[in-house]
């Protein structure tokens, strides 16, 4: 089959993507679009392993009321009823859709449109109320619109990039790719990262500021009172396209001297100095940022302070400047688009302004139209708790891990009378406290449009069939709706008819100069093949302007007009504010979530893959060493943390770029592949005042060791349940699952535990040709057993008193195996290889299985000095590119240190050789300290 182009679902870069289905239609090969102005080609990790994601296992395949199985009249007649009768008892804000980035606009539209204009309320968030609401918002108050100024090129063009709150080497890869390459050809181009962690960003930084966390404001006030007492300023046009400058500028004044703002920041105030310098220095100036900003009680002061700086200085609508929203999800600003978020109206109107609500509602000649913002993500699970809305209806999220306080989200879906959850995915953390299930295509499978952070309409086409009896988000929202009794509005029979009524509406009554830049009206009455042949579109898709160059929309604001009544854009005055939590003796650190490389938010589909579990394995916890120590931790043992809010544990990780004070988290992990992972539960629910989005990068934290009375970890080619232990992470490997494991109970006898834990008896009577090997030091507290079936490593199980194991990565390679050779089988229970060097180590690339020990091991004994070095010897970073800053690391790390002797492995003592019968009462040799 030829390939299908269409849109990797991950991150807001948006890349095309190639899917070549296979000739069954069962899976497809995955590439980058050469063609896609994103991505040129490339794909990150991610979107490199989007084929290991697919496939029928795990979805959610048929409708269900409880856990009874129903046909699709009979479950969306029940939503629809449900709803319908809640709303004739308790009024229409009785009711709630809580929905997703995940979903394609023409999902997103006609659940804003069934909300707001039928059942006639605002109460329609999405999980993008979590990461850039507070974009949106400082847009809003800037510019009157939420709008990015910026394209991609601009990234190329820029002599100067700032990033302030993004690690988008891990988590926007192809645009840091995209950077770094840039740099490679203008290397007098600068990059400045402003981040507390030292994150993979800062390899290609020629500047890292550390501030500390909540202190962006103050360093940005900072600037812009430097900009103006050094006359680095555009005054004319301060004087001539903006207002407010006045108050702003005194406002940041306040901040002090440069000495203050730096001891403020708690940075050195030379570095202060220079980072000023350069913004002053360079007329092509981006500001980029993320989640670092926007997650934050005070996330819109933190934009408006990076605008107040570009307008200060006429920065922006001109090529290579202007601020940069690098927004989250795939479709983040699609939704924004269609007014999926409870403040706003569609096609970027605002609920607040009659004539705004007055033009959807005659667009849309809908009965009603909201009249009245409706109720915030926080503020939403608040209100169902309360029992103040009861009826939610989720699409496409897992608020039972993504949610802060999100022990407080499981018991709000308790009490809620009625708790629908449109997935893809059968078993998510959310799903389990579903009255119906909905299921819902899945990427491979979707039709429709998604728009990136450069404001890029592309195509997401499908290419593989529905999965059992799942439809598409559009079709069933308005199924619901019809059966509710709305059947005019609602009667799309494509994703290209709904399509086209939002570029209607995106142009009604939006002349050039109304006040509107978001406007598809090239895109109105496309055909069915042209919709289907839709090349990826900036907005504004205007008639009668060139698709490129000066003037296409490339960029906005290239006149000057901004979307506010006077057409000026607005300085917004910005004071300072601590982060909300406070630190004392109690919780004296600060809980910083953010993302990890190789996941995307709550793993249900990349923890389905092989390929990028094993890059960062377990929760962890990223901490300062000197803070370990003072706390009683250990690098690789685990860690309990504790909030107001919640506790988790996760492994000690001493080795990364958290600061003192400070404690890192991923927010990946969550119940299905972790019995203590999920952050959210810890997290702080206090908000921005404005944009309602979550304080997700600072809330006060105790740490503690976890003790545990034993340790291991298991493979096995079947699935095992871990209940037996008292932690437990499971990891998807490509033979294997493996499970991580800690026990907080006493256990007496370990053949028996390690044969129930391993489902032995039940593969005994399958195959009499079974072999069960162990190996046991009461002495010392160790337990080794392994099952191998006609010669097949099946499972394996290793426990020890210190959570210091045997490395994984070796154990995982005899999984590929058919059967174990003679030398593997000797060396099983030793859990390390016969001959010195074999074992590859943590998985530092994901494409090629490359792990850290053969990339050091190059590096040491190959002299290599740069990454395209270590790529030519052992092709670790030679595809995606992703790994590439860390291999950077790793040259840096081994330059900065002493060579390390070859560890020396007695593969002949007797007491590691794996002998048919039980090895009681031997020690085995100290192991190397490894834990992923
Ligand atoms: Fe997908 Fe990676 Fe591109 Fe983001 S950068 S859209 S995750 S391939």
């Amino acid at each position: 089959m030829s390939a299908v182009r269409t849109t990797c679902p991950y991150c807001g870069v948006g890349c095309g993507v190639l899917a070549t289905p296979n000739a069954d239609g069962s899976a497809a090969t995955i590439k980058g679009d050469p063609d896609h102005p994103a991505n040129f080609g490339r794909l990150c990790v991610k979107g490199s392993a989007l084929g290991e994601t697919l496939g029928s296992s795990g979805r959610l395949l048929y409708p269900q009321i409880g856990t009874e199985r129903v046909d699709w009249n009979t479950a969306l007649d029940h939503v629809a009823t449900g709803f319908n009768k809640i709303i004739a008892e308790h009024g229409p804000d009785a009711v709630a859709f809580y929905v997703s980035g995940q979903l394609l606009t023409e999902d997103y539209y006609v659940a804003n449109k069934l909300m707001k204009g039928w059942i006639g309320s605002a109460n329609i968030d999405t999980n993008s109320r979590l990461c850039m609401s507070s974009a949106v918002a400082g847009h809003k108050r800037a510019f009157g619109e939420d709008a990015v100024p910026i394209c991609y090129e601009d990234l190329e063009l820029a002599d100067l990039i700032v990033l302030i709150g993004a690690n988008i080497a891990w988590c926007h890869p192809i645009l840091f790719q995209r950077i770094v390459r840039a740099k490679e050809l203008r290397p007098a181009m600068r990059i400045v990262v402003v981040d507390p962690r030292r994150t993979d960003t800062c390899e290609a930084a020629d500047l890292h500021l550390p501030i500390k966390a909540g202190s962006d404001v103050m360093l940005l006030n900072g600037l812009l009172a430097w900009l103006a007492q050094n006359r680095a300023l555009d005054d004319a046009f301060i004087a001539e396209h903006t207002n407010g400058w006045n108050e702003t500028l005194a406002v940041a004044q306040a901040s002090g001297s440069t000495a203050d703002i730096a001891a403020a920041c708690g940075i050195d105030e030379a570095k202060l100095i220079e980072f000023y310098q350069l913004f002053a220095a360079n007329e092509k100036v981006i500001t980029g940022f993320s989640m670092g900003v926007n997650q934050s009680s005070s996330g819109t002061d933190k934009v408006n302070a990076i605008i107040n700086c570009h307008l200060a200085t006429g920065r922006i609508g001109r090529a290579g400047m202007g601020p940069f929203s690098i927004t989250g999800q795939p479709n983040a600003m699609g939704g924004r688009e269609v007014g999926g978020l409870a403040n706003m109206l569609a096609a970027h109107m605002n609920l607040e302004q009659p004539e705004h609500r007055e033009t959807v509602q005659t667009f849309w000649n809908s009965p009603k139209i909201a009249s009245r913002g409706g109720l915030k993500a926080v503020e939403l699970f608040d209100a169902i708790e309360r029992g103040e809305v009861k009826a939610v209806w989720i699409m496409a999220t897992n608020p039972v891990v993504s949610m802060p306080d999100a022990d407080q989200a499981k018991r709000a879906l308790e009490k809620c009378e009625l708790v629908v959850v449109s997935d893809c995915i059968k078993a998510t953390d959310t799903t389990a406290y579903a009255d119906v299930l909905l299921p819902a295509t899945g990427w491979a499978e979707k039709d429709g449009t998604v728009t990136n952070s450069e404001r890029r309409v592309t195509r997401q086409h499908a290419f593989l069939p529905p999965s059992g009896e799942a439809r598409h988000d559009w079709w069933i929202i308005c199924e619901v709706a019809q059966r509710m009794g709305f059947q005019d509005g609602f009667d799309f029979d494509s994703a290209a008819a709904v399509f086209d009524e939002h570029a209607r509406l995106s142009a009604f009554r939006n002349e050039v100069g109304s006040g509107r830049l978001f406007n598809l009206e090239r895109l109105i009455g496309m055909t069915p093949a042209e919709f289907d042949a839709l090349p990826p579109t900036q907005w504004p898709a205007l008639n009668g302007v060139p698709l490129s160059g000066e003037g296409s929309g490339e960029r906005l604001f290239e006149d000057h007009q901004f979307s506010t009544t006077d057409g000026r854009a607005r300085f917004v005055a910005t004071p300072a504010r601590a982060p909300a939590g406070t630190l004392d003796a109690e919780f004296p650190l600060v809980l910083n979530t953010g993302r990890v490389r190789d996941h995307w938010h709550t793993m249900t589909r990349t923890g389905r893959s092989a390929k990028l579990a094993q890059h960062r394995a377990e929760p962890f916890m990223e901490i300062h060493a000197d803070d370990a120590a003072q706390f009683g931790l250990t690098h690789g043992e685990l860690g309990r943390l504790t909030t107001r809010w919640g506790s988790c544990v996760a492994r000690v990780d001493t080795q990364g770029g958290s600061p003192r004070g400070s404690v890192f988290v991923p927010i990946h992990w969550n119940a299905q592949f972790a019995s203590h992972g999920r952050i959210g539960a810890l997290v702080n629910p206090v908000v921005d005042p404005i944009s309602g989005e979550p304080e997700f990068k600072h809330t006060p934290v105790n740490v503690a060791p976890f003790v545990a009375r034993w340790y291991g970890f298991a493979f096995s080619r079947q699935p095992l349940s871990a209940a037996g232990a008292g932690w437990w992470t499971r990891i998807t490997g490509a033979q294997f699952t493996r499970y991580e494991l800690a026990g907080t109970e006493t256990v007496d006898d370990w053949p028996k535990f390690a044969a129930d834990f391993l489902g032995v008896d039940a593969l005994s009577e399958q195959n009499p040709a079974n072999d069960w090997i162990d190996y046991a030091d009461e002495k010392a507290g160790l337990y080794r057993a392994a099952r191998v079936i006609d010669g097949r490593l099946e499972a394996c199980l290793f426990v020890a008193p210190q959570a210091s194991l045997p490395a994984r990565a070796w154990l995982a390679g005899l999984f590929d195996k058919d059967v174990l050779d003679p030398a593997d089988r000797k060396s099983l229970l030793a859990g390390r290889p016969a001959v010195a060097g074999v074992d590859a180590g943590p998985q530092v690339c994901s494409c090629f299985g490359v792990g850290r020990n053969t990339i050091t091991d190059a590096i040491r004994k190959l002299g290599l000095t740069n990454a395209k070095e270590v790529t030519s010897a052992v092709k670790a970073g030679g595809n995606c590119g992703s790994c590439v800053p860390e291999i950077r690391r790793l040259l840096q790390e081994i330059a900065a240190s002493p060579p390390i002797p070859e560890p020396v492995i007695d593969s002949a003592d007797p007491r590691i050789s794996a002998s048919e019968a039980s090895l009681s009462s031997v020690s085995t040799s100290p192991q190397p300290k490894e834990y992923s």
